[in-house]
């Protein structure tokens, strides 16, 4: 088993991911594994990488997929042991004049940006190495969807006490309320990104409060962050930061020095702790 240090960043083929990736290769004292759902754009962007000399691993991971999560999981326990940093980059959103229909958007939405993004934590968090920092990439739009949902919703996703079973359940219904076209009567916001950001950033809340509860001695830093607005795929190319800026909050968490105790269970933004 190495013993070298290991960091993974999720959706990591394109993008604030690739980025974050490239600088991780370049900082981190250890291996830096770019992960892609297909071998092939994956394969490229190392390849793109080595051409930078820089010295990126590969793995295949599908975050919608439990059985590619589980054999990353497997092979991180046999080859290093654990995980010191795991950086949840990969998202989805659809276009905003896509005409699929609201229900079918929020379904496809949450289903990778939470319950993707909560099914490789699940796995890969009790892999996490003492000092181990874990970064979840949420958005400001997080911030702006919690924002307009009822204040009956504000309060529950605002709460130090939400368990992640009630944060599921919640991202079910809002789900089940799009299929019934009810969602804005029971005082969620019309966007399915926003309201799988909003599950993005309590879920990382809580997470970080679990780790205060069971594993305080270990010193792991957890943290949800917003890149900022990024020339990507998704954000198009009038964003106002390249992929390498946006890449910087995410990675300032993922390389917090093991001295370091705070920012722990924050909302990040431009290296700063943001109200939630
Ligand atoms: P992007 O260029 O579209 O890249 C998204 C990455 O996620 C791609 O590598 C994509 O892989 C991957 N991905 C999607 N679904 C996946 C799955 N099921 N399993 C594994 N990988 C998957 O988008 P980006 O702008 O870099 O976004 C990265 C993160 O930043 C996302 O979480 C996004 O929500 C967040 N964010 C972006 C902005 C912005 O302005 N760009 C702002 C705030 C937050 P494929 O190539 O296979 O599709």
């Amino acid at each position: 088993m190495s013993n070298v240090p290991v960091a993974v960043v999720t959706g990591s083929n394109k993008g604030i991911g690739l980025a974050i990736v490239r600088a991780l290769c370049k900082q981190f004292p250890g291996d830096v594994y770019l992960t892609s759902r297909d071998p092939g754009r994956g394969q490229a962007a190392v390849a793109q990488l080595q051409q930078e000399g820089l010295k990126p691993l590969f793995h295949q991971l599908d975050i919608d997929d439990p059985q590619s999560i589980r054999a990353l999981r497997d092979f991180l326990k046999e080859k290093y042991g654990g995980l010191n940093v795991l950086v949840n980059n990969a998202g989805i959103a659809f276009k905003v004049h896509d005409t699929a229909p609201f229900a079918v958007q929020a379904e496809v939405t949450l289903k990778t940006n939470f319950f993707g993004t909560r099914n490789v934590c699940t796995e890969l968090l009790p892999l996490m190495k003492p000092y181990g920092r874990v970064v979840n990439v949420s958005s400001m739009v997080s911030s702006s969807a919690l924002r307009g949902c009822s204040q009956e919703l504000q309060q529950k996703f605002r709460s130090d006490t939400i368990t992640e079973e009630e944060l599921v359940q919640l991202m079910t219904k809002f789900v089940e309320d799009t299929k019934k076209n009810i969602h804005e009567k029971e005082g969620w916001p019309n966007t399915a990104y926003g309201v799988s950001k909003i599950g993005v950033t309590v879920l990382s809340r809580i997470q970080a409060r679990l780790l205060n509860e069971q594993r305080k001695g270990d010193h792991i830093l957890l943290n949800a962050c917003c890149p900022g607005w990024v020339r990507t795929d998704m954000a198009g190319p009038k964003a106002t930061k390249s992929p390498e800026e946006g890449a910087e909050t995410p990675v300032y968490l993922a390389l917090l020095p093991s001295s370091a105790d705070a920012p722990h269970g924050q909302f990040v933004s431009d290296k700063t702790v943001r109200p939630w």
